[in-house]
């Protein structure tokens, strides 16, 4: 890969190619940003190379960053080699961000001699570890070059006969302990596995909360490096290969890391399909490892007594393996699919494998969700103190954070959480601690008045439970708990219980185990239906949606267990009061209405990532309005605005390739303005029409039209059928409608891209396609329209969300009340709508430029675009270049001359 140094700002930028300079300005913007410790929102339009900026800008500063530590402590390592020996050290201090700090002894006014003594052994020890850290480093280096050299031999050596045979064996029995669907254990021993152990709360016992048991001596120091996260993982493989195609390429520690369902090789346990049963198999094998290693020679004997045979652990969690895995990981770029091939290989878990390579990695790869959810965050290993996180694809971070920490739990899950908690006591209440019992009637007693509130009764099937109410109610977290008569119940405590006892996890055990099989005992007279109803407790028959820690999965299958979702509701109540509300949501049968956590301010899971680390980078095609992430987001998180840097770079394209216009009127005058009590109205469907059979004789190639609506597009199609507006259309174009289904989406698109591309070629009257689409549907995000496929794109209307929504009211409400009104400008609730809108429109318009050659016209059809308020929330390089045409002549004429012109280019 040809390695072009480029100089910006002062800084060498190595590049793969000549860089535009809008990537020379991004590159230079955030090298200071990073520098100087700030929170940066970039905005670099699709198409304008913003991955590559991102790779060559980030890991140049991160080259002078490491490249200057190591100045430094070899400077200090000078002045302070002497000092290990004969305790003088002259030059030598703390490093500078400690300076002067009030702990130092200094300031605490200690005689003289103490202060000195404190102060060389400070330097010592200082030495010392710096140290330490060289030699750990060199050692580290050699056994990635050692790999890097010797890539055909790095296992063979390793895989030892005698291994292999163990794997087998240990394979083999995880195999046929998974098949018989159970565990020899507890065929042994009689559900050992599955009874809660001895609770004590954290109070009772006096430990500190939250440490966790995990394996630990993998763990090394965790060196500054820069976490990536994108949307999807496509979008994260897509990164890893500009990195690979990089002058950072070859010698960039990079990991990538992904969820068990993504990375686990075992067979037996990834057939196991679900997020959830993946996950709890293998940290049960994990747990039944750790316990074989610390049965003591006393604990020896109660064990044979018990008859426990060992319990299977994953031949892929081996030390030695785990550590060469690390090593291949950290010695060459990976993406996910090449890290688990390079586990099978190996014959070690990729998953660990990734998580191992964290401290050393400078450059690690993740789905949003890894990083913005806290719990999983730190059940990946991840830290988070005085690195730098870059958040691409950001322009939906805000809902993608409410999202992550809202939570939904069905009646029906209510329900079943609720049966299988009860059979489970009968099932085991000899045996249950006196604590145990306690803490699961709390919870029959919660599950009992979460499906009263909702006006069910959880003695009956769920699903034949007619509702007498029905609509939304919305509820402050603390009215809620009155109204359900839980407000007596500790709910910290019954949290911290599920977590620490893993009462969903026995739960789901006992229900793999029994099935349907099981009906409560005590109500089997009053259960009518309920054997139906039991049959939807069979693992794989549960549809609950996925835990906010997978939710990063897209399609992932779900989880199998209620209660995990109700432990996640508990948890939404317990770490959220002012910031969030309950939507009690009933609809017909108890089974569809639901219990839903809403979270009004992201804020507050959003400030301990720019509090610990040192820098954030928000990036994406169209940030824009950026008001959002500063007010809503980074101002509500506590950061200062000077704090706050925004970039947003032009386009690569020159200035006569787009052009953007706003009219407001059509060719019979009719004024443009689709406002939810005027878009009905036959004369605007008709002026709708006669616009887009004008713009279909002028256009060459693909027109992509974006409604506001599934059902205001299909009213509009509707009328233009009746009215013969269809047929007029269809001698310029063929029509295209976005489909309802995910699945139809590629087979559209195919047969439109093919279409477009037989007209470009017969050169008939047809000249192209006409693609109706929807914002926020399947086509407006992720879908390039490049070249022919999207020569214009037009926006009907504008896409206001729904005000009526509770949901939306009371966020608006919310941000009224917390936020302050700048002078001139909308309420802030007002403000979200507009931006709501504007961020959907931007989405959709900027699919049709995707780079440097390509060229496209933008019509925007609504007279309220042509407000100064709503142009200010354009992405900057449309906002520069639109006009506002009042009328449709003027307008149609310079469309005209704009695709005649372009005509030659294409
Ligand atoms: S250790 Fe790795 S390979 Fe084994 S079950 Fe867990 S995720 Fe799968």
């Amino acid at each position: 890969m040809a390695d072009e140094t480029q100089e910006a700002g002062g800084v060498h930028f190595p590049f793969p190619f000549s860089p535009y300079a809008i990537q020379k300005d991004f590159m230079a913007a955030l090298y200071q940003v990073l520098e100087a410790g700030k929170i940066g929102i970039f905005e670099s339009p699709t198409g304008t190379g913003k991955s590559l900026s991102l790779i060559c800008g980030a890991l140049s500063w991160l080259r002078d960053f490491e490249q200057k530590k190591r100045q430094e402590e070899e400077r200090l390592l000078e002045a302070g080699a002497p000092s290990s020996s004969d305790g003088v050290a002259p030059a030598l201090g703390p490093p500078s961000s400690c300076r002067g700090s009030p702990g130092t002894p200094e300031a605490t006014g200690e005689p003289d001699w103490i202060t000195q003594f404190v102060q060389k052994k400070e330097e010592r020890d200082l030495v010392d570890r710096l140290k330490e850290e060289q030699v750990r480093r060199k050692k580290r280096e050699e056994r990635l070059q050692q790999i890097r050299h010797n890539a055909k031999l790095r296992f063979a050596a390793k895989r030892m006969r005698q291994e292999d045979e163990e794997t087998e064996r240990l394979l083999r029995l995880s195999s046929e302990m998974l098949a018989a669907g159970t565990e020899p254990e507890q065929a042994a021993s009689g559900e050992e596995e599955l009874v809660l152990a001895e609770y004590e709360s954290d109070e009772e016992k006096g430990v500190p909360s939250g440490v966790d048991m995990d394996e630990d001596d993998l763990d090394e120091e965790h060196v500054t490096k820069i976490y990536y996260c994108s949307r999807t993982h496509s979008q994260l493989a897509q990164f890893v290969h500009e990195v690979q195609k990089s002058p950072f390429g070859q010698d960039t520690r990079l990991v990538s890391l992904g969820s068990r369902q993504n990375l686990c090789v075992n067979g037996d346990v990834r057939k196991l399909g679900s997020v959830q049963l993946i996950n709890d198999r293998c940290v049960e094998m994990q747990r039944s490892k750790h316990e074989r290693k610390s049965i003591t020679e006393e604990e020896e004997p109660t064990r044979r007594r018990r008859r426990q045979e060992p319990r299977a652990t994953c031949p892929f969690y081996s030390h030695e393996r785990l550590q060469l895995l690390r090593d291949e990981v950290l010695a060459g770029v990976k993406d996910v699919e090449q890290l688990v091939a390079l586990g099978k290989e190996a014959r070690a878990c990729p998953y660990y494998g990734g998580r191992f390579a964290i401290p050393a990695a400078q450059l690690v790869v993740l789905p949003y969700q890894m990083l913005l959810h806290a719990p999983t965050r730190q059940a990946a290993g991840i830290r988070l103190q005085g690195q730098v996180v870059v958040i691409d694809e950001a322009h939906n971070l805000i809902d993608t954070i409410t999202n992550i920490h809202s939570m939904e739990v069905r009646g029906s899950q209510l329900c079943q959480a609720h049966s299988q908690l009860l059979q489970y006591t009968e099932r085991y209440r000899k045996r249950l601690k006196a604590k145990n019992l306690m803490y699961i009637k709390q919870l029959l007693y919660l599950l009992e008045k979460f499906v009263a509130v909702l006006g069910g009764n959880i003695k009956q099937n769920p699903n034949t439970q007619n509702l007498s109410q029905a609509g939304t109610e919305l509820k402050t977290i603390n009215d809620f708990l009155f109204q359900s008569e839980i407000d007596n119940i500790n709910l910290f405590k019954v949290r911290r219980y599920c977590e620490k006892s893993k009462i969903s996890r026995k739960l789901l055990g006992f229900t793999e185990r029994y099935g349907a099989v099981l009906v409560p005992s005590m109500e089997q007279p009053k259960l009518s239906g309920f054997q139906d109803f039991l049959q939807s407790l069979q693992p794989g028959a549960t549809a609950a949606p996925a835990t906010p820690a997978e939710a990063g999965e897209d399609l992932s299958p779900r989880p199998a267990s209620p209660l995990m979702r109700v432990e996640g509701f508990l948890e939404a109540l317990t770490t959220a009061n002012q910031d969030g509300r309950v939507i009690l949501s009933r609809q017909g049968s108890l089974s569809q209405s639901s219990l839903k956590f809403l979270l009004l301010n992201p804020a507050v899971h959003f400030a301990q990532v720019v509090k610990e680390c040192r820098a954030v980078i928000i990036a994406g095609g169209t940030m824009q309005p950026v008001s959002d992430f500063r007010e809503q987001l980074l101002a509500g998180a506590g950061v200062e605005a000077d704090r706050v840097v925004e970039f947003s770079c032009g386009h690569v394209i020159p200035p006569d390739h787009i052009l953007p216009l706003i009219i407001c009127s059509g060719p019979s005058n009719q004024m443009l303005d689709f406002t939810y009590q005027k878009r009905g109205l036959p004369q605007m469907m008709d002026e709708t029409g006669r616009i887009l059979c004008n713009l279909c004789n002028v256009v060459p190639g693909g027109v992509v039209c974006f409604f506001p609506s599934y059902e205001y597009q299909h009213q509009v199609c509707a009328h233009w059928e009746k009215s013969g507006l269809l047929a007029r259309l269809t001698i310029r174009k063929r029509i295209f409608q976005e489909p309802k289904k995910a699945n139809r989406v590629e087979q559209v698109l195919l047969e439109y891209s093919r279409c477009i591309k037989h007209c470009g070629q017969a050169r008939g009257t047809e000249t192209g396609a006409l693609l109706l689409s929807v914002v926020g549907g399947k086509m407006s995000e992720g879908i390039n329209f490049s070249d022919d496929l999207g020569r214009c794109v037009v926006m009907v209307g504008m896409p206001y969300p729904n005000i009526m929504s509770p949901e939306l009211q009371e966020k608006m409400a919310y941000l009224d009340q917390t936020l302050p009104r700048a002078p001139g400008q909308a309420r802030p609730g007002k403000a979200l709508v507009e931006n709501l809108c504007m961020k959907a429109v931007n989405q959709s318009i900027g699919r049709a430029i995707r780079h440097q050659k390509d060229f496209a016209s933008i019509v925007l059809l609504d007279q309220r675009y042509a407000s100064p308020a709503i142009q200010a929330k354009l992405p900057a390089w449309i906002r520069d270049r639109v006009e506002v045409k009042a009328t449709f002549g003027p307008a149609f004429a310079a469309l005209r001359k704009f695709h005649r012109e372009k005509a030659g280019l294409s």
